[in-house]
């Protein structure tokens, strides 16, 4: 396990910041760097030590789960209780803490607890998301397998679906499928949006019955050994309308021009915007409002981010989704989305499901 390797950059990144430690409360953040999966905890990093710090009910499991680098200690009841008995550990006098994961219930019951301890608190971002954007191995199998089974999905439910399901039906059929196959959970909810309602990026599923000619997107993940996968495809049942055609087509050589021009280096922005030129260019730039690509691993939205302000430089070993859409109010959308890794500079895409315009 690399462990022990994540604490040391993240004590690297704790001295190019300026930190004595730093207060880790981001769940997937405490499970890439103590290997802990509960779903309550913090972690308190400094130079010289690393705790790992939760309630009664994730005791035991925190001992079994914790690598060796970490001491687990018991907390209970809320900051102005454990804070000053977490502090007492270890000698930082600038406590580092992770601004996008801290409500502001308990961002101020931290200062009050510092200021009486006098020290200082300052807010981090990405510090270890930066870590996580790059995969390790292990973690690269681990995605592969998840990537598999979201296409194992994908082509199961292509050759179960047909008029007069309902978007629900065929959303439960999808996590049937995924959660026999040995999926943990379902890292987020399946859309399924046909008709007009897959102009929605984000549809939630409906009773509406899914009929012929029409666009029907589709976006599942399947998450093995913590890591998510994440896949959408577009298709229609029965002969599409020009528009589908059109708007497929469109969609489909955006995707595949973007990731022809992966590369080390390039940043989020650029990327998108190279998709997104393209889309403009046929008129489409309005009908595609979100961004071109997120990374995906223990979250199955992560660092980095693909999109107009993102500074993320794409870099050797990162996973992350290439997924153009377009949608029109009143007809549909279409978007379709494949995860791609970068490999000796180059992209591999990891996802294989087909990417017929219509199901078979
Ligand atoms: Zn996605």
């Amino acid at each position: 396990m690399a462990v022990a390797q994540r604490l040391q950059k993240l004590r690297q990144k704790l001295v190019e910041s300026e930190l004595d430690a730093i207060l880790i409360s981001q769940l997937e953040n405490l499970r890439y760097l103590s290997g802990f999966t509960g779903s309550s905890g913090w972690l308190l990093v400094s130079s010289d030590s690393a705790i790992l710090a939760t309630d009664f009910r994730y005791l035991e499991q925190a001992k079994k789960q914790a690598s060796s680098d970490f001491r687990v200690i018991q907390i209970k009841d809320g900051i102005p209780q454990w804070f000053p008995k977490l502090m007492a550990e270890v000698e930082a006098k600038v406590l580092g803490f992770e601004a996008n994961n801290l409500c502001f219930a308990n961002y101020q019951r931290l200062v009050e607890e510092a200021s009486k301890l006098q020290i200082q608190l300052t807010p981090t971002q990405g510090l270890v998301g930066a870590l996580r954007a790059v995969k390790e191995e292990e973690e690269l199998k681990c995605l592969e397998k998840a990537v598999e089974l979201a296409d194992a999905a994908v082509e199961y439910i292509s050759s179960k679906i047909h008029p007069g399901m309902k978007e629900k039906e065929v959303a439960w059929e999808i996590e049937k499928f995924l959660r026999e196959r040995g999926s943990e959970a379902i890292p987020f909810n399946i859309i399924v949006a046909s008709g007009p309602n897959s102009a929605l990026p984000h549809a939630e599923p409906t009773e509406r019955l899914i009929c012929a000619h029409e666009p029907i997107i589709i976006d599942l993940g399947a998450w093995v050994e913590g890591y998510c996968s994440d896949i959408s495809r577009t298709i229609c049942l029965g002969s599409p309308d020009q528009t589908f055609v059109e708007i497929y087509d469109l969609v489909l050589e955006a995707q595949l021009a973007a990731i022809a021009e992966l590369k080390v280096g390039i940043t989020g922005e650029q990327i998108d915007h190279l998709a997104r030129t393209l889309i403009e260019q046929r008129g489409y730039g309005d009908a595609f409002g979100h961004g071109l690509g997120h990374g995906v691993g223990l979250a199955a939205h992560e660092e980095p981010r693909l999109g107009s302000n993102s500074t993320s430089v794409l870099a050797q070993g990162m996973v992350f989704t290439i997924e153009p859409g377009v949608y029109l109010p009143g007809w549909g959308g279409v978007r379709i989305e494949d995860m791609v890794t970068l490999e000796q500079g180059k992209p591999r895409v990891l996802t294989k499901a087909r990417k017929d315009r219509e199901a078979r």
